[in-house]
Parts: structure tokens; C-alpha cells; sequence
């Protein structure tokens, strides 16, 4: 069930440069995808890791027919490692034709708003009622519960924001000093699921009373 739309920006190409290897667009692809990753929307400021430079069609495929995908923007996408890594190789489609940077396997997340194919449910988690869509998480493995609790930590912390906002134009002491409270829990929580969150996305084992 839908329970809030999938993402809140929109990605918009602005480099119109031509460099000779595809890490030097790093800079106008962490500017134009805004710091997000393009398959599961999760920021790399949560994420802490380097995001990399995925190409929507895989080098496999294109290496020897295409080659002019390895530096062309289009086909540049921002990624977090995971994703990355998930999607790998992984391609589907009519290498021969030139007339457009397709991968049948995946939207394409700069020519298709995934607010049309994805959705959070009540948990936090990707979901989609489009066949495609369904597919996807699964390739990309956004089924993960490292992605609930990355949706869940930009609420907490745009809470925590709100609170502290509230706090500084209320007159009233008494309420101020709840709002200084709630403000000052929601922060140490964030710290702990922030926490959580890292040691989730490395792998790493966590501790015994964790549910993730
Ligand atoms: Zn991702």
C-alpha cells in the first residue's frame, strides 16, 4: 500500500562538457542527480562511501560496438555501491541501435520519473505496482531493509529540524522547553539509527537485539 511518494527531487542534466574517462563527470553528476542515488534515492551524506559512476548500459555491452557510451553523459548515471554492484552487467536490449541510451531491464531514472513506477509502503520500503517496477527491486535488490532505515533517518532528521525551527519562535516557556525535549530525543535516536544505518549498509554483523 502506497504510503508516501518514492522520492522528492528530480534529476536534471546540465553538463554539457565531453571529457575523455568517465570519473572526471563526478563532480556534474553529483550536482545534477543531487548527491542521490539514482536507483534507490538513498544521499550519499547518509551513506558516507564514494558513489560511483555506473553506466545504464553496462560496458560489457557496449565494449567494442559502442564505445562512445563509456564518456557519453547520458549513459552516466550516480550510484551508491550497492546499486551499483546489484545491477552489475545486467542488460537487455538492441545494442545496434544507436538512437537511444536504453537498458530494457531498468527505467531509465533520468527520462522516467520514478515517482510514476515506485512508491514507500507503510514500513518505509520501495515498493511498486508496476510489473517493471517489481522486477527491478529485485535485480537491484531495493527489497533491502537497509532502505527503510535510510527513509526513516531523512524523517527523523527533517523532524528534528522542524522541532528545533518551532523551538526558536516559541514564546511560551513551558512549550518551548517540551519542543527543546522532543527536539534533543529525536536528535540522539538519529545519532543511534545513523549508527545502525552504516553499519547495515557495510554488512557488518549487527548486535544481538537488533532486528535488522
Ligand atoms: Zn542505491
Amino acid at each position: 500500500m502506497k504510503y508516501a511518494q518514492f522520492k522528492e527531487h528530480e534529476i536534471r542534466r546540465t553538463c554539457t562538457k565531453q571529457f575523455d574517462t568517465p570519473q572526471k563527470y563526478r563532480p556534474y553528476l553529483q550536482k545534477d542527480f543531487q548527491g542521490r542515488c539514482c536507483y534507490c534515492n538513498m544521499p550519499e551524506d547518509l551513506v558516507t562511501v564514494p558513489y560511483h559512476v555506473e553506466h545504464f548500459i553496462p560496458e560489457k555491452a557496449f565494449k567494442g560496438i559502442r564505445d562512445e557510451l563509456k564518456t557519453d553523459y547520458n549513459n552516466l548515471m550516480w550510484s551508491c555501491p550497492k546499486c551499483n554492484l546489484s545491477k552489475g552487467e545486467k542488460y537487455q536490449g538492441n545494442i545496434h541501435d544507436d538512437s537511444k541510451i536504453a537498458n530494457e531491464y531498468f527505467y531509465n531514472p533520468v527520462e522516467m520519473d520514478y515517482n510514476r513506477i515506485f512508491y514507500r509502503n507503510e514500513l518505509g520500503g520501495i515498493d511498486s505496482d508496476d510489473q517493471k517496477g517489481r522486477e527491478m527491486i529485485k535485480l537491484l535488490k531495493l527489497y533491502r531493509p537497509v532502505h527503510n532505515l535510510a527513509w526513516l533517518l531523512e524523517r527523523m532528521e527533517r523532524l528534528c529540524a522542524q522541532l528545533e525551527e518551532r523551538q526558536k519562535t516559541e514564546k511560551n516557556l513551558g512549550k518551548r522547553q517540551l519542543l527543546e525535549s522532543a527536539a534533543g530525543k529525536v536528535a540522539r535516536e538519529c545519532v543511534k539509527k545513523e549508527k545502525l544505518f552504516r553499519a547495515v549498509y557495510r554488512g557488518k554483523r549487527i548486535f544481538k537485539n537488533s532486528i535488522f
